[in-house]
Order: C-alpha cells, then structure tokens, then sequence
C-alpha cells in the first residue's frame, strides 16, 4: 500500500474548457477510469482527486476540474471551485480542444495560474480529429504557444498519441522542491539521538501513532541520527538510560510543560505542532501574528480556519478550546467566525486575526497561499500550534532550536 500523505504529493491539476477532454486525458494517462467521462458538458462537477505514483515522476495527486465555460448558475459555483484548485495546485495543465477556438475564460486563467507563479503547461488535444493532422497540429501548437506564452504538447486521448509527452514535459516543468520543506533534518547531526514524547490517551488512535509523529521519526532516520520514543510518563526515566544528551527533544504540546520541567535547559525542545508549523507554512509569520494576540480589543472579529470539515468531537478544538482559552488569556470579549473546508475566505476585512488549524489535509502551496492571503489584507495569522504554545506559556522554549524565528519572536513581543 502506498502511503504517502497526500499533502506531501505533488499537486497536478487538470482546468479548460468543457468537454476539452480533460476527463479523458486523465484516464489515458494513468490507464485507469479515474475520471468520469462523457459527451454531456459539464460531466465533471466538484473537483476530484486522485493519489496516486506516477513513474518516474513518484507521488502525485491529480485534480480533475470542472469545465470552466458553463455559465448556468451551478456552472458559476463550480467554476468557483475550479478556481479554489489554484490554490493546491503544484503545476496546472490547460487543456485546449484544438478544433475550438479558446475563450476568454482560458485567458483569465492563464494570467491567474501566472499570477500565482504556477508552473503551466498547454495540452492541445483532440488532434486526431485536426484535418491534416499531423502539419496542422505542428502549426497549432507553436500558434498557441505564442499566443499564451507557455510550453504545449500535442495529444490525442483517444488514440493515446502525445500522452508520454505529457509526462516528459511535467518532469521537466514540475517544481523540484515540493519535498525539500524541512521537517527536522537541519537540526541534527548524523548519529544524533532525538527523543520523542507522545503522550497515549483516550484520543490517541488505536494501535498505531499519528502521521505527524511517523513524518518526524522518518526524517530522523533519513538523516541517519537516532529516533527514540516514550511516553510522557517514561520521559525521565529515557532521559535516565540514555547515558548521553539527546540533540534535541520533540513533545506533543500538551505534555509540554512536564517535559520542559524535566529536560535540562541545555537540551533543545520543541513541539510537534511548532516543526509542523515550519514544515507546513511559514513559521516566522505564524509567530508575528502570535505577539499581535495581547493587542485583541473588546469587539474585535477572530476568524477560525481549518483545511478542512472534520468530525467534531464535543470539546472542539476550533470551535470550543481556542475561543474559549483566547478570551480567558486575552480578557477580552471577542467575537469569532469560522470556515473550514477547501476554499478560504475570499475578502478578510473586518478581521483582526485569523488562526489556522495545522493544515494536515493541505499542502504546502494551499497553506502558504492561505498565510499570504491574510498578510497581503493586513490581517495577522497564527496557526493551532503556535497560538497553544503562546498561551500556555511555552512558545519562547519550543523556539529554541529555530534562532531566526527566536529572533523574531523576540523582537515583536
Ligand atoms: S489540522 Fe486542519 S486539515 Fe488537519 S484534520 Fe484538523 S482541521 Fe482538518
């Protein structure tokens, strides 16, 4: 079974015209009926998703969107999800009919996927059914290609002619650091030892440990120094045994304050929420907008953001601990709003702080865009872990190891 979380998959979606054969092409290139397919326009609704390892290229998502040229009233809202997809998307594929002139709404896209530094590329296809195919596809593309300033291929889905193309040209164009976002590797040497506290209570998952805990203990073991895991109750006693210091120490946040008690101020710690917070955005502005918390007046709107519309247990995280534990450490009557799921809010006035969830279901480009949105509106931002860390009183031992983010945690509180 092939478990890569999706969130560290290279994101490849497919946008154009209706019934421009996205659909199709999809299927053609990884052989399988993944996407719905059918003369009828409009066929593909939301958008959908698919993980999958995609040789040489390795694990990929593609996202299969919904016609961008069908202006009924449900056409519109789906077009607004279309457009949502930008936000994830790691490299964007237009595909063009090439026996249909392009529309305008292909121009727009284009200069939005530019205007987010999106690597493009251009899919002409239906080229089988191109009079004279072969010279009048050859002039086609370089027309094209001028015309919107991007790379193209030639492809036909239905006789698979030009689908290898497609690959060549996503190796060549991908972007090449999608999985270079650190996690814990630049703060240890090989042949370190890293101890990792994760506390198992009754919300632990039955028999195994969570995805961020497996991530951290695969990039230790990747840079070749030493995992050692415990229980917060163990923790002393493995600090005992060990004979040597650990490099660094990682706790879920919650035993944070037992752990930083028990581990002399020599050893480096940190949470899991703050690595998460560095792997996952932009630490340095989650921590700017944590020294923006004390300066929340009576009145002021608090928007609440999670990646996405997850079970809610009774004693929420977003909706009951954050706001509870705010207005206790702020004194102050806020007012709090919510959103969760795919899109994030398209106009953030009136807000004087958002505060995200983790972002375990999003990707890199997905979180960033959501942390620039905010900054570009003058609206600070501070995730989950950062602002748990704050009010508890943590934050300035779990920025230890991160001297820039010290830095400026210092200086901005
Ligand atoms: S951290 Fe965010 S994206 Fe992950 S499960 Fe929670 S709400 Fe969803």
């Amino acid at each position: 079974m092939n478990t890569t979380p999706r969130s560290n998959r290279l994101h490849i979606a497919f946008f154009g015209q209706t019934n421009a054969g996205k659909s199709s092409l999809i299927n053609a290139l990884t052989g399988q009926d993944i996407a719905l397919v059918s003369d009828i326009k409009g066929t593909t609704t939301d958008p959908v998703y698919k993980a999958m390892e995609i040789l040489p290229i390795g694990p990929v998502v593609l996202i299969d969107t919904a016609g961008l040229n069908d202006d009924t009233r449900l056409g519109i809202l789906r077009q607004k999800k279309t457009i949502d997809v930008l936000e994830k998307t790691d490299v964007a594929l237009l595909v063009f009919d090439a026996n249909q002139t392009p529309h305008q709404v292909d121009v727009d896209l284009i200069s939005a996927i530019k205007k987010r530094n999106i690597p493009c590329i251009g899919i002409l296809n239906k080229i089988d059914d191109m009079p004279e195919s072969n010279a009048t596809s050859e002039q086609a593309l370089k027309d094209y290609a001028t015309q919107f300033d991007i790379p193209f291929v030639a492809t036909s889905a239905r006789t698979k002619q030009g689908i290898d193309s497609i690959k060549d040209i996503l190796i060549k164009h991908s972007p090449q650091d999608i999985h270079e976002h650190k996690l814990v590797g630049d703060l240890i040497q090989p042949g370190d030892f890293v101890v990792l506290v994760t506390p198992v209570d009754s919300a632990a998952p039955k028999g195994r440990v969570i995805l961020p805990q497996q991530q951290t203990v695969r990039d230790i073991i990747d840079h070749d120094a030493m995992a050692i895991v415990t229980k917060e109750t163990e923790f002393a006693e493995t600090l005992r045994k060990l004979g040597t210091k650990p490099a660094l120490v990682i706790t879920d946040s919650q035993a944070f304050e037992q752990v930083s008690a028990e581990t002399p101020l020599d050893i480096p710690l940190t949470s899991f929420s703050i690595l998460f917070a560095r792997h996952k955005g932009d630490l340095n502005s989650l921590i700017q907008g944590a020294s923006t918390i004390d300066r929340l007046q009576d009145g002021d709107k608090v928007l609440i953001a999670e990646g996405c519309t997850h079970h809610r247990q009774a004693d929420d995280i977003g909706t009951v601990k954050i706001p509870r534990w705010l207005r206790q450490s702020t004194g102050k009557d806020l007012i709090f709003e919510h959103t969760a799921g795919v899109g994030f809010k398209d106009n953030l006035d009136g807000y004087k702080l958002v505060i995200h969830c983790g972002g375990c279901m999003l990707n890199h480009k997905a979180m960033n865009h959501r942390i620039t949105s905010s900054l570009e509106e003058n609206v600070p931002i501070v995730n989950y872990g950062v602002l748990i860390a704050y009010i508890h009183g943590i934050l300035d031992r779990a920025l230890d190891p991160f001297a820039q983010a010290k830095m400026i945690w210092d200086e901005s509180k």
